[in-house]
């Protein structure tokens, strides 16, 4: 069975059908793709993004990022490709593009850099993807990741392995074909016309090798494996850098001023940048998840790893066998209507029950699959909004989960004011640095949460280079959250 049809099902079966389209194309060879075709498959893929990493709505920013694109884009010259230029709401540092003229620059990524032409850089190359159809090529490899997140059979899609990588910390189910890595040889490619591109729009073509090897320094700091990175979709190869440096002279650049002329100007477009995890999608505090826009806090299971994504939140058991997951699933002030718009068949509408022991108007129903799994479900109304809470587990385990599954649903509450002031947020401001003060100095100043080696990295200075007095620092600073 399969008790609802949720949006975010919904998409996974479009990602599924999408998969199959982009097999059969794969197959046939990407020349019968037609450009009208690459802009629906891109479209599709586009919202899948917007929806599960989600995108930066600060309009100065993605303006700035847009004027750059407009300038590679008269560099390009392909008329008939309508760009549209994106920030990612993700603290990994990447870069990705699809079919049809998608180019996103994750927000982890624009903190790293320190000059326009490194930004330029990096969105021509971005941009060479889409223009050599590199996507389109590649579906061969994004099929199985599609396939994998799209398993059709209700909620059980939802469990392990995509669920897995919601819950594993490692963040969101994300898009196959946006993140599937290109080969070595599409990636050299886009280097060698991506940066031909910056160098005719007016930017330094050297720009993108040096952003590579900050890339490189700050995966290495961070311990690297980051599965989202910039590296685990465009593969690095050692003579990478080289075979830029050794091009770029020979390269003719138009005499066309940046947009933002100093690095201050430029730091100045990055200010408030959110660093880290967006508390925008709900923080944890131990068990607790809170949810300041929403009004809301869930405990989750004791010793259960959570984690959580702009769609859900959620807790998986000790050796992976029990789920529990926190999606909001639509409007409304009554919760056995919010399980009907959320897809419950009637028959299984007559077995709803109303839980009068929540603090929260709620509504719940478990259920048991064709393949012995069990499922908790309960509906909860608050502040004009209905929120469902899904526990699952094999049926072997039910007796003993079902408490805890229980218990999560019950918790559910308004936020208290005491929480809501703990909730912070850090966002990267600009902060000029005294005469000769170093980098660690200038942090030890207080307030900033990067330490002086990740500092060192983002503002591509040595650890002890003394700085120039009023020479622009990026840090990280931890504030307040408030509501956008
Ligand atoms: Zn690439």
């Amino acid at each position: 069975m399969a008790p609802t049809a949720t949006s975010s099902l919904s998409r996974r079966q479009c990602c599924v059908g999408l998969a199959a389209l982009l097999g059969g194309l794969a197959a046939q060879g990407c020349s019968t793709v037609s450009p009208q075709e690459e802009r629906q498959i891109g479209g599709k893929e586009a919202q899948e993004v917007e929806k599960t990493v989600g995108l930066v709505r600060d309009r100065r920013l993605v303006e700035y990022i847009s004027s750059i694109g407009a300038r590679l884009e008269r560099a390009a010259g392909r008329a008939a490709i309508a760009w549209q230029w994106s920030v990612a709401d993700d603290p990994e540092m990447n870069a990705f593009a699809l079919p049809g003229g998608w180019v996103y620059v994750t927000r982890g990524l624009l903190a790293l850099s320190n000059r326009e032409d490194e930004l330029a850089g990096v969105l021509a190359h971005e941009m060479a993807h889409v223009l050599e159809r590199h996507a389109v090529k590649r579906v061969g490899a994004a099929t199985p990741l599609a396939v994998l997140f799209g398993v059709p059979s209700g909620i059980l899609g939802m469990v392990s392995p995509s669920l897995g990588a919601i819950v594993g910390g490692a963040g969101r189910v994300v898009s196959g074909l946006a993140l599937a890595p290109y080969s070595r040889e599409q990636e050299l490619a886009a280097d060698r016309i991506g940066i031909a591109l910056a160098a005719r729009a007016g930017w330094d073509p050297a720009a993108l090798g040096g952003l590579l090897g900050t890339l490189e320094r700050a995966e290495a700091l961070s311990g690297g494996g980051a599965k989202r990175s910039f590296f685990a979709t465009h593969p690095s190869t050692p003579d990478r850098v080289a075979k830029i440096d050794a091009v770029v002279g020979s390269l003719s650049r138009a005499p066309v001023a940046p947009i933002t002329g100093s690095r201050a100007a430029f730091l100045g477009r990055l200010d408030g940048l959110v660093i880290g995890n967006n508390a925008a999608n709900g923080v944890f505090m131990g068990q607790l998840f809170l949810h300041p826009d929403f009004d809301l806090a869930l405990a989750m299971p004791a010793n259960w790893k959570t984690g959580n994504s702009p769609e859900a939140a959620g807790a998986i058991a000790p050796g992976e066998s029990a789920v529990v997951l926190l999606h909001l699933v639509g409007d409304g002030n009554d919760p056995v209507a919010g399980a009907k718009a959320d897809g419950l068949a009637d028959a299984q509408l007559e077995r709803i029950r109303r839980v009068q022991s929540s603090p929260l108007p709620a509504a719940a129903l478990t259920a048991r699959t064709r393949h012995g799994t069990y499922i908790a479900l309960t509906w909860i109304a608050h502040r004009s909004r209905i929120f469902r809470v899904t526990g699952v587990c094999a049926g072997a385990d039910w007796e003993r989960y079902r408490p805890e599954f229980e218990r999560t649903a019950a918790s559910v509450r308004p936020l208290r004011s005491d929480e809501e002031a703990r909730i912070v947020q850090s966002r990267l401001r600009i902060r000029p640095a005294r005469a000769g003060e170093s980098i660690g100095e200038l942090l030890a100043r207080g307030g900033a949460t990067w330490t002086p080696a990740q500092a060192a990295l983002v503002n591509g200075v040595a650890p002890e280079r003394r700085l120039d007095r009023d020479w622009p620092a990026k840090v990280a600073i931890s504030e307040r959250y408030r509501s956008q």
